[in-house]
């Protein structure tokens, strides 16, 4: 008999942990790396919210909470959609994740049955995948244009369902890219969606992180049809700058909810009680949301793109959102580093931290392998660094 899952056997590990785990040895031996691999927030979590945490223990919420999480929370959660995203949820309708992963996760596992396939807009966030896999689903992947933006159009959706398709995933502001759906451009997805009755899993993780003026808008709040189809996933990792706190939340229709809140029950009981007060803590002050963060994110954007755009032949999608800068090496594929032959992003990703000490991530990881992602969540002087070296590492390929 086989002692693993062949669940296990079909799931990838992360094609970034080999690179992620090389440049932390490197900079463990005293090695001068730029981090640009990184998806999360350099900010410390913001003190009311640890103070929220701390509080809680004093005050002994140390036990099991309910399985969908503290009422309190839930009914913050619905005033938070409310008031940002303009969505009427009660309670019941709400659940208390460990980190959008876990909200993710618990979705697929609720609504998939073996063999049900998944739309996954490519490029994709790493996990998406996996994520279906591992809930019996099958991924199928479906291709977005460069000059889109990367974003699913109606048409590309449309041509890939079949009877067996039972969810989209939907990332806006999204990351690898940074791009962010117009409510046009949304409106076309959800009527495809209400027509072959399809779910919508929307994750809005970046939904706070927006630059220019640009805006929000959540699929689900467009009619009451598509909402009833949308799972909403939203977290504090990135709003807050929380990502080891492991708090994550989903919004869906009363049956869905249920189900998720079943499985969810029997797998983790519930997100920690001292996280989830954080998260009461946080939700409480919706005006501290990025607590001055993005400022500071959209300073760094600027000056990455200033910089980048010095570089000649080098192009990049425009971020929007997110803190993310997706760029296309690919004319530099087929030419040589140091008499070594780049092939594709995971040499460039390879050869660029060994020799130029810059950890980014390839973008094969994504399912675009002309590309390599670089994260500005991190200081301007890195960032100043890391692009020095970037741009030096390009002039040496011949
Ligand atoms: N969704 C996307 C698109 C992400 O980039 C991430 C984190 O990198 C997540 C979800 C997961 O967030 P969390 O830390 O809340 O699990």
């Amino acid at each position: 008999k086989k002692m693993i899952s062949d669940r296990v056997a079909e799931t990838k590990p992360s094609i970034t942990l080999a690179i992620t785990a090389k440049a932390k040895e490197m900079v463990k031996s005293g090695e001068d790396v730029v981090g640009f691999g990184a998806g999360e927030p350099d900010f410390d979590t913001p003190e009311f919210i640890k103070e929220g945490a701390i509080q809680a223990i004093k005050d002994g919420h140390t036990k099991y909470t309910p399985a969908t999480g503290i009422l309190e929370l839930r009914e913050l959660i619905c005033e938070k959609l409310k008031n940002d995203n303009g969505l009427s949820y009660t309670p019941d309708q709400i659940l208390v994740n460990s980190g959008a992963k876990h909200s993710l996760s618990t979705a697929f596992q609720s609504i998939l049955n073996e063999g049900d396939e998944v739309l996954v807009p490519v490029p994709y966030w790493v996990s998406y995948p996996e994520i279906v896999r591992i809930a019996g689903g099958i991924p199928v992947f479906v291709e977005t244009k460069e000059e889109d933006d990367f974003k699913l159009t109606g048409e590309a959706f449309e041509k890939s369902i079949t009877d067996k398709t039972k969810a989209i995933y939907i990332n806006s502001p999204s990351n690898p890219v940074g791009a962010i759906y117009s409510i046009e451009e949304l409106k076309v997805i959800a009527d495809i969606a209400v027509k072959h009755q399809i779910y919508v899993v929307s994750d809005e993780i970046y939904e706070k992180l927006i630059y220019d003026g640009d805006e929000h808008v959540s699929i689900a709040s467009l009619n009451e049809d598509i909402k009833k189809l949308t799972i909403v996933v939203n977290g504090m990792s990135k709003s807050h700058a929380m990502t080891g706190w492991r708090l994550g939340y989903t919004a869906a229709n009363p049956e869905v909810a249920k189900a998720m809140g079943t499985i969810q029950g029997h797998a983790v009981s519930h997100p920690s009680s001292i996280t989830q007060y954080a998260g009461i803590a946080a939700l409480k002050c919706p005006e501290c949301v990025l607590d001055g963060m993005l400022s500071e994110y959209d300073s760094r954007r600027k000056y990455c793109i200033e910089r980048l755009d010095e570089i000649e032949e080098l192009s990049y999608i425009y971020p929007k959102g997110a803190f993310y800068v997706f760029i296309n090496v690919s004319w530099l594929f087929g030419k040589k580093y140091r008499g070594t032959l780049i092939k594709g992003s995971m040499d460039f990703a390879n050869l660029i931290l060994d020799n130029e000490k810059v950890a980014l991530v390839p973008g094969v990881a994504f399912g675009a392998d002309k590309f390599v992602r670089i994260s500005y969540a991190t200081s301007m002087e890195e960032i100043g660094k890391g692009i020095d070296r970037i741009e030096k590492f390009i002039k040496e390929v011949e």
